[in-house]
């Protein structure tokens, strides 16, 4: 979607830290992280927030959990501990609105979030 930073950044007319691609997945390193190990597994479909995910986006949502899984493996935090999120909607912290997972890890995490 045109003027959408994680779609510019899918297709690569915004620079970023890739740490996985495939044809459906873009993962990089988030700019302002808040972990050790803070990456962002986005789809290449410009999806706004999870309210607008369908039936026809369950493997693709299910792929971005799996391609999380493989990132922590080779990021060492797989066996320490990581969190992943997905905000939807601003009361929630969402502040990108193309769905994004964040995979968290490198240190201890709390609970509840805050
Ligand atoms: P959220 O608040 O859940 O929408 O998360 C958006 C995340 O995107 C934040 O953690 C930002 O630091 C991150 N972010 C924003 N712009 C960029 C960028 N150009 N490259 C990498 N991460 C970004
Ligand atoms: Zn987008």
């Amino acid at each position: 979607m045109e003027g959408c930073i994680f779609c510019r950044i899918a297709a690569k007319e915004v620079q970023s830290k890739i740490a996985y691609e495939d044809e459906e997945v873009v993962a990089f390193h988030d700019i302002n992280p808040q972990a050790p190990v803070h990456v962002l597994i986005v789809p290449r479909k410009h999806i706004p927030t999870l309210n607008d995910a369908g039936e026809e986006d369950q493997a693709l949502l299910g792929k971005m959990m799996l391609v999380a899984q493989k990132l922590a493996k080779e990021l060492g935090v797989a066996d320490s501990g990581y969190r992943l999120v997905l905000n939807t909607n601003r009361g929630a912290g969402q502040s990108i609105f193309h769905i994004h997972l964040h995979l968290l890890g490198g240190r201890l995490f709390h609970w509840p979030p805050g």
